[in-house]
């Protein structure tokens, strides 16, 4: 499944920067999640609290998900936010708003990204 694998990096990350940080405890994850990303966010929790258990530095953390907007460049110029209406029906097909450009290049929104972490020692 696409969300454990992905939810296993976040977990994987966090406990990465705790080290870094020579820290105890990781108490609340942001991460961001874009809308092209095909992750189902339900799914991506139930992963997240799955995967938590087995590290003691990490079970007592709590989760918020972040959806981010997706952005594209294309090549007629135009470079910004575009609207896509249904995260749970991500569409695999999107035009430039601006020329029709049915492959623009996407900028952002096909990430997921620790936003930011809070860290207890
Ligand atoms: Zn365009």
């Amino acid at each position: 499944m696409h969300e454990f694998s992905v939810a296993k990096q976040v977990c994987d990350k966090a406990l990465e920067i705790l080290d870094e940080e020579d820290m105890e405890k990781v108490v609340d994850v942001y991460v961001g999640i874009g809308k092209l990303s095909h992750i189902n966010e339900k799914q991506f929790r139930f992963c997240f609290n799955n995967i938590k258990k087995n590290f003691v530095a990490l079970e007592e953390s709590d989760l918020s998900v972040n959806e981010k907007d997706v952005s594209i460049e294309c090549d007629c110029g135009y470079k910004g936010v575009i609207e896509i209406n249904d995260f749970e029906e991500i569409p695999n097909k999107f035009k430039c708003p601006k020329c029709d450009d049915p492959n623009p290049s996407i900028e952002k929104g096909d990430e997921v990204i620790i936003e930011k972490i809070k860290l207890e020692d």
